[in-house]
């Protein structure tokens, strides 16, 4: 599951775990993929916001009652309220995060600072064309699409990948394909597919009903035997399936991801296409923006010592304030305000991570480059279940005693 609390705000991106957020005020939607989803369901009363294509598809696949779907423009800077008195503003831009349909990265301005989310994302160039990741102003927190943050894997450009899948066809001319897919993203590899051997390409019922309503080219069909290639979900792709389908014709899979994959059948073809950012591309992108932090975005992936080189570095650590209205807006939401330590809301100064925080596979306190924070999971939980700082500090020292702990709360 890939989401987060965003902490001392009352916004959260991906999170959808209401027991755990009861402060939090506005839930943002990067994309529909199923670990951005978690816990989304036909029952949510919450307001969201997306973009407009998540929308759309996000009240198809889960009936959310659509008064609580917010569309908000790609490219566009809105105001959003973080209190119920109108007082306290933020912006929010949405930037097309070139991953699948409707996917997008939050830039959140206010009083917390500046804060990129990228939740999933494949960098291209263009995204500093013309937009607002090529102004000059700092991010004070850059929350990082880290899937492929590894310098040991290997990522080609998509258009090297679709070239590769090409090739593995055009060796089985006497083959169908079958393709497994999640339900959502690789649209265009599948057209430049149907486009190059000239072929419908065959999906089931709903998958079809979710390509017309993003009004994809109208290469797909969900009439079975019509075209050569088929996409199946990627957990179809297995060797009992490979036998099958070959007993009623020549058959080879291809599967199109850099994750690993165990592969069961010779005709089983694993090819590295990614939507998400190679390391090259990850590196690119940080030593563009500079930021003054980095967080990861996919939990137990440590991906510190890649990008410290092009961090920013401040004289003094900012600090950030939670306004009043915002605080007694938080404090009223939450369920079990009466359980709140005192010192959770009492006006205080925090302190913005400096340096990159990261999360190793083990929860708890962290060194890295000289500061030691509290995961966003721990703060998360802290902020969750409302129990005091000094209670999540105390816990973790029953687990490990070595490291000195600098509180960033107070
Ligand atoms: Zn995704």
């Amino acid at each position: 599951m890939n989401g987060t609390l965003i902490p001392n705000t009352p916004f959260a991106v991906d999170f959808w775990q209401i027991r755990k957020c009861s402060h939090v005020r506005l839930f943002f939607l990067s994309h529909l993929h199923s670990d951005h989803t978690s816990g989304l369901s036909s029952t949510w009363n919450r307001s969201i916001y997306c973009s407009p294509i998540t929308a759309k598809l996000l009240q198809w696949k889960f009936q959310v009652e659509e008064t609580l779907i917010h569309p908000l423009e790609v490219g566009e800077s809105h105001l959003l309220y973080l209190d119920e008195v109108g007082k306290e503003t933020m912006t929010v831009t949405l930037i097309d995060s070139n991953h699948c349909p409707g996917s997008v990265m939050f830039l959140f301005d206010g009083y917390f600072g500046t804060i990129l989310y990228t939740a999933d994302f494949r960098y291209t160039p263009t995204m500093f064309c013309n937009s607002p990741l090529s102004t000059e102003k700092r991010i004070d927190v850059l929350y990082l699409d880290n899937t492929n943050c590894d310098p040991e894997s290997v990522v080609p450009s998509r258009q090297e990948a679709t070239e590769q899948i090409k090739e593995i066809i055009n060796s089985h001319p006497e083959h169908n394909v079958v393709i497994g897919l999640y339900n959502l993203g690789k649209e265009s590899l599948l057209i430049e597919l149907a486009l190059a051997f000239k072929t419908w390409v065959v999906v089931s019922p709903r998958r079809l009903q979710m390509f017309q309503l993003l009004r994809l080219s109208d290469v797909f069909t969900s009439e079975v035997g019509a075209g050569r290639i088929h996409v199946v979900d990627q957990n179809e792709i297995n060797r009992f399936n490979m036998i099958r389908w070959n007993q009623t014709c020549p058959t080879i899979a291809i599967v199109p991801t850099s994750r690993r994959m165990k592969v069961t059948h010779r005709d089983i073809h694993v090819v590295p296409y990614s939507d998400h950012s190679s390391f090259q591309e990850l590196q690119e992108f940080v030593a563009r923006l500079k930021p003054y932090s980095i967080m990861p975005i996919v939990k137990g992936k440590a991906c510190q010592a890649y990008f410290s080189q092009y961090l920013s570095s401040r004289d003094e650590l900012k600090s950030i304030q939670i306004p009043e209205t915002v605080e007694k807006c938080m404090k009223k939401n939450s369920k079990h305000h009466d359980a709140l330590p005192h010192q959770f809301f009492k006006p205080r100064t925090l302190d913005i991570p400096r340096g990159v925080v990261f999360e190793p596979p083990e929860k708890g306190l962290h060194d890295c480059n000289g500061a030691d924070y509290l995961c966003t999971e721990e703060l998360s939980w802290c902020y969750a279940s409302l129990k005091s700082f000094d209670a999540v500090v105390e816990q973790y020292f029953k687990k490990r005693n070595k490291l000195i702990v600098r509180n960033t709360l107070d």
